[in-house]
């Protein structure tokens, strides 16, 4: 498979695996969190599919496309491992992280310390989109929708 191939592929399962939460999510009250803005798609997709609902972003930095990009008081900049910490507690009724890199060293490093921020950033019963595994005790494994293939992208609900 060449990396185009894999990047289709990795596309496709974020539009369908988004497309299946947020049928659930739009029933569930709660802000919406989206870890990695990057340019922007999934959170334009997000504001689409959950019209009104408040979404969060966050990134190191602004590189998102104009038609992409949330209202000053919900787009926080920095290192997501230190500026999402600060809304832990907001209950979110869905998390939504596209921070990995592709490269298993750096994603392993991620996985240390990303699935506890998910865990404490929803409420019980909210749902964990990920690229990146989420071992947690308080993170229950979801099966992905059948046009996904396993361990490509991680759904979650907090127990
Ligand atoms: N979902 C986005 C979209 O549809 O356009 C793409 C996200 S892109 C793959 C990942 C983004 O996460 C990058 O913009 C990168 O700067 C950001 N990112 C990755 N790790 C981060 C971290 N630890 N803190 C802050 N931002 C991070």
């Amino acid at each position: 498979m060449t990396r185009l191939d894999s990047f289709i592929r990795r596309m496709t399962a974020q539009r369908d695996i988004l497309d299946h939460v947020c049928t659930e999510v739009a029933k569930m009250e709660g802000p919406v969190v989206e870890l990695g803005l990057g340019n922007g798609r999934t959170f334009h997709h997000l504001r689409e599919r959950l019209p009104g609902r408040r979404i969060v972003a966050f990134d190191r930095a602004l590189a998102a496309h104009a038609s992409s990009i949330p209202e000053a008081e919900n787009l926080v900049l920095g290192e997501i491992r230190e500026t999402a910490s600060r809304f832990i507690g907001i209950d979110a009724a869905l998390v939504h992280a596209d921070i990995g890199t592709g490269y298993e060293d750096r994603d392993a490093v991620t996985s240390t310390w990303l699935p506890d921020l998910i865990a404490r950033l929803l409420r019980v019963g909210g749902i964990a989109v990920s690229g990146t595994p989420l071992d947690h005790p308080q993170l229950q494994r979801l099966p992905p929708p059948p046009s996904v293939p396993a361990d490509r992208y991680f759904i979650c609900r907090r127990v």
